[in-house]
């Protein structure tokens, strides 16, 4: 392994009086984060009679409480568990009980529900207000709204003191992370500091990351989208999160366009789910577009000032890729990672950006696609990191195959499942990502997940995300998943669940004609099934196994 990691509240108190976060209720310090998460710290060891690695699982909204918890976690040798408020009380249950919290941290709106949870166990409810928050103000006192908060005064002499000593950061675990439950049970993702740090490396490299930056902040906090790459990142190089409650389209719109906010003080970054996107245009059709002036002004606002905006966590299907260009100048960059491995392929920050592809592997991270059937040691088609990937016996056209990685990002282990653990690392120790993988002509692109994502028909293997895409291309359809239904002729039949525009008509032979103008012919949709709402998760993803059963019930 290389070098000590500098665990983010540390390098936090580098930047001492410069803004960190601005939340609803106003503007943030550094040095005020800092000095509040380490009060918060010490109330955490006297709770847990200063021992370490319990897991701290916390329900928060998205402001400064959630970042002061996190930190104190941290300073304090606990490992984090970030839990989500849009979690039914079922599962976050799971969440307690699988991750064997001792402490449950939260605000008195969610103490009620949680407590009932907790009753009888040895997990303490400890409910976080208002009380630290006058620490975390700026020294003026002043909230966004002007009411003006106590002034505080503390001591700065010891205030570079953390009880821990640096070494203790490096292999210690520090945080779970559930994955989004889109095939299954959500694992609980086990992630040292050393993952962290090298997480956020990469994309600190690649996107170039620097201390002017200020990123909206919209998405939930308990996977790596929403944690690591628009919070920890910003933070760990000084800049600023601007940090919203929740996702709302106008909201969303204010803020890119910096309405009523200095040059300073404007967002240069933004990063979502290809859902938000979604909503985001659709707004912007019903709002903007009949008016050519406020055309003309999001468009030059966005392309001036702003100097990234990225998509993942889910396919961008072409269309939203292509409108979000022409409303805002901005060819999204589009990445590709999972809870188990942080972000492994990145369109470049500088370069061509292609609609449909992911790029190419970030710093750090080794990636490879193997041949399908694999056994134990599987056959390795192409192998690629940041300085390039090399494709084995100098196979020509497209490489298709199982996507796997390696390095310092990669998780250990998944809580309490050693068989899935072992499952899913290969006997030469890579990860298998689970999703099918591309690479021609110098960048990978994601076919999907090999389970449900590659429709077999016919004897093609067919992607459901290229046929998504295809489809998505449609005039009246405004979302769309595709399946493979089960067929004893085809094996399985292609099958598009499309949600249509409003008054618009959507029949089979149609869509087939539209299909075939950009789809092979055994690619494109036999059935089709015309629904009001896909269901997506919070991530925006489709569980794809529950869609099959709810849409077609009688094939299961
Ligand atoms: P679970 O593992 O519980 O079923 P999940 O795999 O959706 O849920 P995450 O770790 O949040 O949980 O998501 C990782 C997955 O998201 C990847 O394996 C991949 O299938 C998908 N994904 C992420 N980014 C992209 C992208 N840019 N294009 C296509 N798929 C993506
Ligand atoms: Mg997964």
């Amino acid at each position: 392994p290389s070098n000590n990691v500098i665990p983010i509240f540390r390098n936090a108190i580098r930047f001492g009086d410069k803004t960190a976060l601005r939340d609803l209720q106003g503007d943030y310090t550094y040095r005020g984060l800092f000095l509040s998460s380490r009060q918060f710290s010490n109330e955490l060891s006297d709770i847990l009679n200063g021992k370490q690695q319990e897991r701290v699982a916390f329900l928060l909204p998205n402001d400064a409480r959630y970042i002061i918890v996190q930190w104190a976690c941290w300073m304090s040798g606990q490992i984090a568990v970030p839990l989500n408020a849009s979690s039914p009380p079922s599962v976050l249950n799971y969440y307690l009980k699988d991750s064997n919290a001792k402490v449950i941290i939260t605000t008195s709106e969610h103490a009620p529900m949680l407590e009932c949870l907790v009753k009888g166990s040895d997990c303490r409810l400890m409910v976080f207000d208002d009380a630290l928050r006058v620490l975390a103000m700026k020294p003026d006192g002043k909230t966004a709204n002007n009411k003006s908060y106590e002034k505080y005064e503390y001591d700065f002499g010891d205030s570079e003191e953390t009880p821990l000593k640096d070494e203790f950061y490096n292999d210690s675990n520090a945080m779970f992370v559930y994955t989004s439950g889109t095939t299954g049970v959500p694992k609980g993702v086990v992630m040292s500091h050393r993952n962290l740090q090298s997480q956020m490396n990469a994309l600190i490299t690649a996107w170039k990351w620097s201390e002017k930056d200020i990123i909206l902040h919209t998405l939930p906090l308990n996977h790596v989208h929403g944690i690591v790459n628009v919070l920890m990142c910003p933070l760990y190089v000084g800049a600023r999160c601007v940090m919203l409650p929740k996702f709302e389209t106008s909201n969303v719109w204010t803020h890119l366009l910096g309405i009523n906010l200095q040059n300073s003080e404007r967002c240069n970054m933004f990063m979502a789910v290809p859902t938000i996107y979604m909503k985001l245009i659709q707004e912007y059709e019903q709002l903007f577009s009949k008016n050519t002036k406020m055309k003309e002004y999001v468009h030059t606002v966005c392309s001036t000032k702003i100097r990234l905006m990225v998509s993942g966590s889910a396919p961008l299907p072409k269309p939203i890729f292509d409108r979000w260009e022409e409303i805002t100048g901005h060819r999204l960059l589009e990445r590709y990672g999972m809870t188990e491995t942080g972000m492994v392929l990145s369109n470049p920050l500088e370069g061509q950006r292609i609609p449909g592809t992911v790029g190419t592997p970030l710093p750090g991270v080794h990636v490879r696609i193997t041949k399908q059937e694999g056994g134990n040691i599987p056959e390795v088609l192409a192998e690629g990191s940041w300085a390039g990937t090399k494709v084995i016996n100098n196979r020509k056209g497209p490489i298709v195959g199982d996507l796997q990685v390696k390095g310092e990002s990669v998780f250990r282990e998944y809580w309490k499942k050693p068989e899935a653990t072992g499952k899913e690392f290969t006997k030469d120790e890579w990860f298998k990502t689970g999703d099918t993988a591309q690479y021609d002509k110098g960048v990978y692109s994601i076919l999907g997940r090999s389970s449900v994502d590659i429709i077999k028909t016919g004897g093609y293997k067919v992607s459901a995300l290229q046929v998504e895409t295809a489809i998505l291309g449609h005039p009246d359809i405004i979302d769309c998943a595709v399946v493979g239904l089960p067929d004893i002729t085809w094996g399985e039949k292609v099958a598009a669940v499309v949600v249509a525009r409003e008054g618009a008509e959507i029949i089979l032979s149609q869509l087939r004609e539209f299909g075939k103008k950009s789809l092979p012919e055994y690619a494109v949709p036999t059935v089709l099934k015309v629904v009001d709402r896909i269901p997506k998760n919070s991530m925006g993803k489709v569980n794809k196994p529950d869609l099959l059963t709810a849409v077609f019930p009688k094939n299961q």
